[in-house]
């Protein structure tokens, strides 16, 4: 039964996708649906290819389903949610092991179906369970481009679109106007996310709603057992105890997490959405919204233009995804001893700081030893990134150049020239200096309160939030007094200091060995594989998405095309177009 109901004591609903008008095929991605015996070129012959692949044609044997789900958003619990906008077809068994992928080893090749956008369900509340074709594009691009990166991901195998049409409002489209109904088939070994759990959750203080089938450990405990049996038979195979068994199981959808979020920060990328129900039990990327790569570092990016705290900012996303795993913590209730998720979570920052660490230092080159001062040039590299307004994946792309250049001075300051050259223009930082400064009346306060009370002011001041503040108007000030060739001056300054405590650090990676030659190719090769020479920047999304609109879908399957090979040297030289643009085309691309 289609529409908005709650859904009790139940973790699936049966439902019938809704047929597309005359599907049209957008792009394939080959290597996704391999996962599933399919061979992309006899999908495109299959004259109901399109049908079998939106859902609008059920698949012989398919018993299709929606998922009851809930989740906290923006900090308080939202009750049931569910698979508003998508379909479960069922399970696929392709027999196929696919060896490289190391969540395949839990499923033995067998794997999830769903079709995003294949109309209403008991979830889809007040929304219609379409999707359109530039959230689509989104979704599908990003997946496929996360797993070249080597990042954990729910996969999407096809994009099709088609004659129906919905219309989104304002604040989603930008300009209201009707949009054709697209859907991805998306992959995964499981969908089931940390708020499949929050449906048992008691009623919440703040909001007063609780999960619709709270009081139901019964159910609680069969989830448990199939998520853990049939995701982590390892764990399961290791204990017998029921309560060693749920806190060993959480402890590694834990270390799942911290490892999922360490990769999301070495490679600039923003989920945007980080409520519980967008957290995968298998520590996978999911559900693709607002997303953003960032171009220009900045630890304070917000992706999510809904987002105007900036909860899920690019440098709180650790510290949301620990707040999410003690919230799915809470909701095993009694399955799950709270001391020892307590203890459990405790460890969190460590795991993920020693992940990120781990991709810091392989960015970087390093791969002998490990000196205690990584973690201070890890940070003043983001820092200069941050003041010199840096390209995060070029910069880093960039550095690979320096390092095998530890001997030659001359050619690491044509590096460094590289460098500046990408870096911010005066009136670019200027205007993002003057937005953050109108975006936050906090900065105004401080500033009348130094003029009208400077004793409290100096108590202020010693703040960790309002000392970031006031860095951010000096630098503001700063910038108001120097010209465009002081700017280059001061930026080249910058990353000649960090540069040379880099080649000094390189060096003694050198002094470990005595083959350095041998070390400097092989420190090459490895940062050339660790950071990418493109990602799915918004504005590049954009222009293929704009193009698609308009009829033309080769856009969407070049860009594919090259996000599949995200680290191969060539793309440097023949896709100039994928790297950064002028800061003027990069239009946010939030919708
Ligand atoms: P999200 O923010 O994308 O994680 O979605 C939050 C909730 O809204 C989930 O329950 C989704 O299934 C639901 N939802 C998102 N888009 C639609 C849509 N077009 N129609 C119905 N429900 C939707
Ligand atoms: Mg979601
Ligand atoms: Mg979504």
């Amino acid at each position: 039964e289609p529409g908005s109901r709650t859904v009790t004591g139940a973790c699936f609903s049966r439902v019938v996708p809704q047929p597309l008008l005359n599907p049209t095929f957008v792009a394939l991605s080959e290597t996704a649906l391999a996962l599933l015996g399919l061979n992309a070129d006899d999908v495109l012959r299959d004259p109901h290819g399109t049908e079998y692949l939106s859902g609008s044609r059920v698949i012989p044997g398919s018993e299709p389903a929606a998922h009851c789900y809930c989740g906290h958003q923006f900090g308080h619990f939202a009750g049931q949610l569910g698979d508003g906008a998508v379909c479960y077809l069922g399970e696929v068994d392709a027999g196929v092991e696919q060896s490289s992928d190391p969540l395949s080893t839990s499923t033995c090749g067998r794997w999830e179906i769903q079709v995003k956008g294949a109309g209403l369900t008991p979830y889809s509340r007040q929304s219609d369970g379409r999707k359109v074709l530039r959230s689509s594009i989104r979704e599908f691009l990003c997946s496929e481009a996360m797993f070249a990166l080597g990042i954990p991901t729910t996969r999407a195998g096809s994009l099709v679109t088609s004659d129906l049409y919905v219309q989104r409002d304002v604040f989603y489209s930008g300009n209201p106007r009707p949009e054709r109904c697209s859907v991805v088939l998306r992959i995964a070994p499981t969908f089931i996310r940390f708020g499949s759990f929050e449906i048992f959750h008691p009623v919440d203080d703040f909001t007063g709603r609780h999960g619709p089938s709270v009081g139901r450990p019964d159910i609680r405990a069969q989830l448990l057992d199939y998520v853990i049996e049939t995701f982590y038979p390892e764990i399961e195979r290791r204990h017998s105890d029921r309560q060693e068994r749920n806190a060993s199981f959480f402890r590694e959808v834990t270390v799942r997490t911290a490892k999922l979020v360490a990769m999301w920060q070495s490679v600039g990328f923003c989920h945007g959405v980080l409520n519980t129900d967008n957290m995968s039990i298998l520590g996978l990327t999911i559900d693709y919204g607002p997303f953003g790569f960032m171009d220009r570092f900045d630890p304070e990016f917000v992706c999510n233009a809904s987002d105007k705290k900036g909860r899920y900012s690019f440098e709180a996303q650790p510290y949301v995804c620990r707040w999410n795993l003690a919230r799915l913590a809470e909701s095993l209730g009694a399955e799950l001893h709270s001391a020892k998720a307590g203890a459990i979570l405790d460890e969190f920052m460590t795991i993920y700081q020693d992940f990120y660490l781990c991709n810091m230092r392989r960015k970087l080159g390093l791969l002998i030893k490990r000196e205690p001062e990584d973690v201070e040039l890890v940070a003043d590299l983001l820092k200069t990134m941050h003041i010199t307004g840096a390209d995060f994946t070029n910069t880093f792309r960039l550095l690979s150049a320096v390092s095998c250049l530890v001997g030659e001075q001359n050619s690491t300051d044509s590096v460094v020239e590289l460098i500046v050259e990408q870096c911010a223009s005066l009136e670019e930082l200027k205007h993002t200096a003057r937005k953050a400064k109108q975006e936050n009346c906090e900065l105004e306060m401080i500033l009348s309160m130094a003029e009208t009370n400077p004793g409290m002011f100096n108590m202020v001041a010693n703040q960790p939030e309002v000392a970031k503040q006031l860095e951010k108007i000096s630098r503001l000030k700063e910038l108001l007094m120097i010209n465009e060739a002081g700017l280059k001056i001061k930026q080249r300054d910058n990353w000649q200091r960090w540069v040379k405590q880099y080649r000094q650090r390189l060096a003694r990676e050198c002094d470990e060995t005595s083959d350095s030659a041998a070390v400097e190719k092989e420190r090459v090769r490895s940062m050339n594989c660790t950071n990418p020479a493109v990602v799915l920047r918004n504005y590049i999304a954009q222009n293929a998405i704009e193009a698609a609109e308009s009829g033309n879908f080769t856009e969407v399957q070049q860009l594919l095309k090259v996000l599949e090979n995200p680290y191969s040297v060539s793309t440097d030289l023949e896709h100039p177009v994928y790297s950064a643009g002028s800061w003027s085309d990069q239009a946010d691309g939030n919708s």
